[in-house]
């Protein structure tokens, strides 16, 4: 198994070396083969620099947009690049460059993995989890947002939507882009929306999700947030008209591929099962 460490970056020269280093202490002590993807979305600082110099030091691969594209298109294109890499059976994590998520999170999200799942959630809703040094506002909204997403599109055991740490089976996400294309992440333009999106496709798919508790240490964000809320809001008004009901074709579509994919049987190591009964 290979660790895929995908990181979205934008502006993040400063937080891109410690983040490296501690993805990298926690990988040699846990004995994972990984490798960094960052994708640089156009910034105007030096990150694409950095992360070339890193690459020397740590084993990273660096995509980058010209222009800045948004986090949507971020991820959607991280997660093409790592997904022509990977086998089906490797692990994704992406996680925020801005050094408030910690890598010692991922040795528990493998193990989850490994029992099974094919996503993991880090969660500040699951008991234990938390969030250090987020403004009242942007908890209340944070915690309105989760609560109206679990209503709407419950999820066993799960309470955090909108938090993009974490992990996934690669086939997963292999899966997913070939069920759903250039619509896996639909609201591209729509600030963080796609986080939230990713969880809702997944449950559409049958995919095995689960959480781990986490605490966010936005206490340590290095430099200022990117996230717009304004336009998240919207997004998530949208994703909810949007994926309540699916007209015409495209859901009936989406319907036939995903039966085909709840039709072949991924065992808890990843590789797929022959319902013949081989391996
Ligand atoms: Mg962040």
């Amino acid at each position: 198994m290979k660790l895929y460490v995908l990181l979205p970056a934008y502006n993040e020269e400063q937080a891109l070396p410690p983040l490296a280093q501690k993805i990298d202490d926690t990988a040699k002590e846990h004995g994972i083969d990984y490798c960094i993807v960052v994708v640089n979305d156009g910034s105007s600082d030096d990150t694409a620099r950095v992360a070339e110099e890193l690459g020397k030091q740590y084993p990273i691969d660096l995509v980058s947009h010209k222009y800045n594209r948004g986090l949507g298109e971020t991820i959607r294109d991280g997660f093409e690049y790592i997904c022509e890499l990977a086998a089906p059976d490797d692990i994704i994590v992406r996680m925020d460059c801005d050094d408030t998520h910690h890598p010692k999170y991922i040795p528990t999200m493998i193990e989850k993995i490994n029992q099974g799942y094919e996503v993991v959630i880090t969660s500040r809703y699951a008991p234990g989890g938390g969030q250090i040094g987020v403004n009242w506002y942007r908890r209340a909204m944070s915690r309105a947002a989760n609560s109206l997403m679990k209503m709407i599109f419950p999820i066993p055991g799960v309470w955090e939507y909108s938090c993009g740490y974490r992990a996934y089976r690669a086939s997963a996400i292999q899966d997913a882009i070939a069920i759903f294309g250039n619509r896996f992440i639909d609201l591209k333009g729509m600030g963080f929306t796609g986080t939230v999106e990713k969880i809702i496709k997944f449950k559409m798919m049958g995919v095995r999700i689960t959480e781990i508790p986490f605490v966010l240490r936005y206490d340590q964000k290095i430099g200022v947030s990117k996230v717009v809320s304004s336009i998240t809001t919207l997004g998530y008004l949208a994703l909810i008209l949007k994926n309540i009901v699916y007209w015409g074709d495209i859901g009936k579509t989406w319907q036939e591929k995903i039966a085909e994919r709840k039709a072949r049987v991924y065992g808890p190591d990843g590789k797929l099962i022959d319902k013949q009964g081989g391996a």
